[in-house]
């Protein structure tokens, strides 16, 4: 069997990444979305396993030490990263596998797996985006000023990545998403 296609979907926060990612499994039930690792707080609603595996600085520590993580990189003060272990399992057995990351881990796993995909995915316009964290009310008014700042840098990375996707319409965009896992 062959190993299933790496499809790494990056992008700034709020541009709808998990949006886009989750309708665009809806339509690809074999393809399978890894759970990243985080040393950030669970937001309300978010469940343990599920949106993230939520562990202490300790933990990250040794699975650093460990070489547990495919790419890993710190975000806005916290550090995320993606398990190698349950990827390759899945790759393995022939699934398509979605890493939903920011741009900087999106690098490190070009680097790791030249065979992976990119897929970045852009606001309409800057201040579509900040409308956005704004209209969304999960962080601080320092936490968005910080995540803007981030999402300027990321925007200009866009150029190193396979297929750009602007996410002004979330249908058209999740089919956009879907013809590359295939
Ligand atoms: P949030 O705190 O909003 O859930 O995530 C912050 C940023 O970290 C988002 O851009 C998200 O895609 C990214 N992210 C989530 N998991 C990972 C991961 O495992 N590795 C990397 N490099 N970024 C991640």
């Amino acid at each position: 069997m062959d190993s299933g296609r790496l499809v790494v979907v990056s992008g700034p926060s709020g541009v709808g990444k998990s949006t886009v990612v989750g309708r665009a499994l809806e339509l690809t039930p074999q393809a399978w979305l890894s759970v990243s690792v985080t040393t950030r707080a669970p937001r309300p609603g978010e469940v343990d396993g599920v949106h993230y595996r939520f562990v202490d600085d300790a933990t990250f520590d040794a699975m650093l030490q460990g070489s547990e993580f495919l790419e890993w990189a710190e975000f806005a003060g916290r550090r995320y990263g993606t398990p190698k272990a349950q990827v390759a399992w899945q790759r393995g057995r022939g699934r398509p596998v979605v890493l939903e990351i920011e741009v900087a881990g999106a690098r490190q796993v070009r680097q790791a797996d030249p065979s992976a995909f990119l897929v970045f995915i852009a606001p309409p316009s800057l201040a579509v985006l900040s409308a956005r964290l704004q209209a969304r009310g999960t962080e601080s008014p320092d936490a968005i000023a910080r995540r803007l700042a981030i999402a300027e840098r990321e925007l200009a990375a866009q150029d190193a990545f396979d297929q750009v996707i602007v996410n002004t319409d979330v249908e058209q965009a999740a089919r956009a998403l879907v013809a590359s896992l295939a």
